[in-house]
């Protein structure tokens, strides 16, 4: 595989940006090799600047649930371009957004727009710590929300790819007031907040793990911590920027079947533009500003061009039969991976939930953080290069979920399913 061009881009890059890159787990660091430059999308394809074409499964880390440059995405953001870019005033697609979010998603009955899934679970926090009255939170290692200070604590994704889960800079009277608890261990949440009677605010969690990997939440786990919120008056907080729109219409959950006092969304919200969301109970948001006095604001909020590709977007995943498709086409590969794996005799985990799968070259499941740190990542590393050379495009990196889209054909899934055998026998 020619790279020369991504190579030279860069060493460019790399004087002028740090590392390069400007989000850390673009620079394969932990798959070894360099990040390809990206030329353009059609579809379930991506093309670097050296011609080399990819079945793509990062999907943008997740937004691209239609695939890319969908049609009507762009004719709709060709439309709004022309009527000018931002305003800083209300505009009626803000309107159209907040109503789609709140069909879709009936526990959001109010929603703030912001314009990334950081802003989002950093304003879900304030709001939720200034209508509690109380400072603490509790948020669970591995789960990633973004790169606020206090979330920022064994936070998984990028931070656990580097080998480094909490960050320089942020001060430790801060994140002493994040409290950390095991995926799945309903016990320990118990007694943490037992521990803390009257001073957590909120449990913040992944409804649907994905930036460890994909790790599901077991039977009755999200059940158990809405009625410890319930006994305790701690507000839950279910973080869907992930799993919003991807592992159902109505993200986790509909799917569970349990409704948290705030959502946040992004990825697929904006359909590519930077967007992100958080809402819940109207009495918990009449709270935020002007209408409350918990001050939260954005000179880009509610941007028309992002209002326009997620209203676009929400339209065409509404369909009928969209998710059915999506779902039977994400359990599909992930048999055949499975089934592949199995049959080389190679100990795995492997999950999927809606749209999103991955797996682990691990001897034990995994069901939480300190499972997934006993797989091998150097392992992934080689399949990920395999796999990138016959080209497919994974994620570069050991805890990281991959994605199918609506644009994925079953000639695409084929031609994965033969990659992945032929690189597991490279591998092996
Ligand atoms: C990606 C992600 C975020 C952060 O969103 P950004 O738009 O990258 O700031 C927060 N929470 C979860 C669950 C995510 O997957």
């Amino acid at each position: 595989m020619m790279v020369s061009k991504s190579k030279a881009l860069f060493a460019q890059a790399k004087t002028l940006i740090p590392g390069g890159v400007n989000s850390p787990v673009r620079a394969f660091r932990s798959v070894g090799g360099e990040p390809l430059f990206i030329d353009r999308g059609a579809g379930s394809r991506l093309w670097d600047v050296d011609g080399n074409e990819f079945i793509d499964y990062v999907g943008s880390w997740g937004p691209l649930v239609l695939g890319h440059a969908h049609p009507e995405v762009l004719a709709a953001l060709a439309e709004t371009m022309k009527k000018g870019l931002s305003f800083g005033a209300p505009i009626e697609m803000e309107i159209e957004l907040a109503r789609w979010i709140n069909r879709l998603v009936p526990s959001m009955e109010m929603v703030r727009m912001v314009s990334s899934g950081t802003e989002a679970t950093m304003s879900a926090i304030r709001v939720a710590r200034g209508f509690t009255g109380r400072d603490k939170i509790i948020k669970f290692t591995g789960c990633y929300h973004g790169h606020a200070d206090y979330l920022l604590v064994k936070a998984g994704s990028g931070a656990t790819t580097l080998g480094a889960p909490d960050s320089p800079g942020v001060p430790e009277a801060f994140a002493a007031l994040t409290l950390l608890c095991q995926y799945n261990n309903l016990a320990a949440v118990q007694e943490m907040v037992e521990s803390n009677s009257g001073e957590v605010a909120a449990i913040i969690v992944e409804p649907v793990a994905g930036n460890m990997g994909v790790v599901a939440p077991g039977p009755g786990f999200l059940q158990g911590l809405r009625e410890l919120c319930d006994k305790e008056g701690i507000l839950l907080i279910f973080d869907e920027v992930m799993t919003g729109f991807r592992v159902s219409k109505g993200g986790a959950q509909e799917l569970f079947h349990v409704e948290p006092d705030l959502t946040t969304l992004g990825k697929v919200i904006g359909g590519g533009m930077p967007v992100g969301a958080y809402g819940g109970r109207r009495d918990i948001m009449s709270q935020v500003s002007p209408a409350g006095n918990i001050y939260q604001a954005g000179t880009l909020s509610g941007n028309p061009m992002a209002m326009a590709a997620g209203i676009a977007t929400l339209k065409v995943l509404d369909r009928p039969g969209f998710y059915e498709d999506l779902v039977q086409k994400t359990t599909w590969l992930k048999n055949e991976m499975q089934e592949a794996l199995t049959k080389k005799g190679v100990p795995h985990s492997i999950t999927s939930v809606g749209s999103m799968f991955g797996f682990y070259f691990a001897k034990e499941k995994v069901d939480s953080y300190e499972t997934a740190l006993k797989c091998d990542a150097a392992l992934y590393g080689k399949y990920f290069r395999e796999m990138l050379i016959r080209g497919i495009y994974m994620a570069p990196s050991a805890y990281e979920a991959a994605f199918m889209s609506a644009a994925h054909s079953e000639a695409d899934l084929e031609k994965t399913a033969l990659a992945f055998k032929e690189s597991l026998n490279q591998i092996l």
